[in-house]
């Protein structure tokens, strides 16, 4: 199918009536049909996370009153936009709400709750909003059609962080999405949500509504993704902590994908591996500003060699792993992994010495089982409240005069690892938690608000 465009609308893109309003006009100047990928409103799926580990704590009356500020929240909007005469949408909205409730009463009698309950009702946010914006759609003359997408997103049953079957994917795309795009029609769909081949409902892990619009991209062999959201684009830094980041044109697939998976959070970080495959180009845009041009990525870069942009993560750990013998003997490293492995716990940042090995990895309620695993055949100290600070270019470990304007500007930090090397197109280090924002102000500024090389 030629001209197929996935555009997504992230959860502060639809957090009230005046923003879904945005989004219909956004969506006015499509003159091809698309598929339009939906999160739930802004907050809504942490409201339904808290709802449910409230009925799992013992406390049915707050999960009951997060459940009717949630109602509250849905029905508002209808009754904002003036839908509140679709009576599809209400029995929609009103058996979902149902739906929560007895999940609620369930978790709470039974004082358990599993990740099979927890996908299921978190999933329910996505419902809600792209039911809304259909009805929205439809009264506004538009030929859409609202579709499920847990009839193709199939996955595996790790439930809250399931994996997509491309295979099974792309053929549900056809049968499903494909005819109706073929007819003309718009189709709107959830983000973030899917179901095993039998049915049951799982999610692709927070903030995982990228992901979907990227595997519906390649699923259909679209020939663009649009990720909206509330910023110009991928920035040099996120915004909220750095006041004077600027947005990036231009990006490459690889340094997209090295940001979000070091803690830019404006994409998911495996958003790009689908579009990297098809070469599919993403485009990231600002609701709030259509006419912002966002950043462009695709495959090329543009000027190699430069430091693109900074990103960061919070609450990671540092664990090192010295042998106990004297040097590291044969096998060492590969029996420290298979535990990490065994706890199915991704290893992040890594480096070494000749006895010991430094690794960050993130939260995690494993870690003093990991640790006891290791204390096995080896000493273990861990760091936590700490912070990894990741700079992102592609090439710039060609680029010599890039490791002194940083080392100038880390002066007197505590820099408690460093990994530099193994990709092009990284420099990652360890701080405590409590200098990373002053440390990323100061890189940024050095970087990228001086003249010089970089800006
Ligand atoms: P959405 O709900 O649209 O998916 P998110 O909150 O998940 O939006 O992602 C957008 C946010 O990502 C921005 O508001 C911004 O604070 C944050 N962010 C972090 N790093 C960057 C960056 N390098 N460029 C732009 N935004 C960033
Ligand atoms: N609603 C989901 C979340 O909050 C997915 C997303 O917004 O991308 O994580
Ligand atoms: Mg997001």
């Amino acid at each position: 199918m030629s001209q197929v465009k996935i555009i997504k609308f992230g959860g502060t893109s639809v957090k009230n009536a005046e923003a879904m309003e945005g989004v219909s006009q956004i969506l006015k100047a499509e003159k091809a049909p698309a598929v339009v990928v939906l999160s739930a409103t802004a907050g809504t799926t942490d409201l339904l996370l808290q709802m449910v580990s409230a009925a799992a704590s013992g406390d049915l009356n707050t999960a009951l009153e997060l459940k009717n500020a949630l109602q509250n929240r849905h029905f508002e909007l209808v009754h904002k936009l003036k839908l509140a005469d679709d009576s599809e949408l209400l029995g929609a909205l009103r058996e979902w709400l149902a739906k929560i409730e007895v999940l609620l009463k369930g978790v709470y009698y039974l004082g358990e709750l599993t990740d099979r309950v927890k996908a299921t009702i978190s999933a329910m946010g996505e419902l809600f909003s792209s039911r809304i914006l259909a009805s929205l759609l439809k009264r506004e003359g538009r030929r859409v059609c609202w579709l499920d997408i847990r009839e193709v997103m199939i996955t595996d049953n790790n439930f809250l962080n399931a994996a997509p079957q491309l295979k099974t994917i792309r053929g549900k795309c056809r049968k499903l999405l494909a005819p109706e795009l073929r007819d003309g029609r718009f189709v709107l769909t959830q983000g973030f949500i899917g179901a095993t081949e039998s049915g049951v409902t799982t999610v692709l892990g927070r903030g995982g509504s990228d992901y979907t619009a990227a595997i519906l991209g390649f699923a259909l062999d679209a020939d663009s993704v649009e990720i909206w959201t509330d910023v110009p684009g991928v920035m040099t830094a996120d915004p909220r902590i750095v006041p004077s980041a600027y947005s990036l044109r231009e990006l490459s697939f690889t340094e997209a994908a090295e940001l979000s998976f070091f803690g830019a959070r404006v994409l998911h970080p495996s958003t790009l591996l689908p579009a990297m495959e098809k070469n599919i180009p993403v485009r990231v845009k600002n609701t709030l500003d259509p006419s912002d041009p966002g950043t462009l990525i695709t495959r090329e870069a543009a000027h190699p060699g430069r430091v693109k942009a900074i990103a960061f993560r919070r609450h990671i750990n540092v664990v090192t792993v010295e042998s106990t013998r004297m040097l590291m003997a044969f096998g060492f490293l590969e029996k420290m992994f298979a535990v990490f492995a065994n706890y199915r716990i991704p290893v992040d940042l890594i480096s070494t010495s000749e006895i010991s090995v430094s690794l960050t990895v993130g939260e995690t309620e494993r870690l003093n089982d990991i640790a006891a695993e290791l204390r096995k055949f080896s000493a273990v100290t861990i760091k936590e409240k700490m912070a990894s600070i990741s700079l992102v270019g592609d090439s710039i470990k060609q680029e010599p005069t890039f490791l002194k304007t940083v080392f100038n500007a880390l002066d007197r930090v505590n820099l408690e690892m460093i990994t530099f090397g193994a990709s092009n197109n990284n420099l990652s280090f360890v701080t405590p938690e409590a200098v990373l924002e002053g440390t990323v102000l100061r890189l940024h500024e050095a970087l990228f608000e001086k003249k010089g090389d970089f800006a």
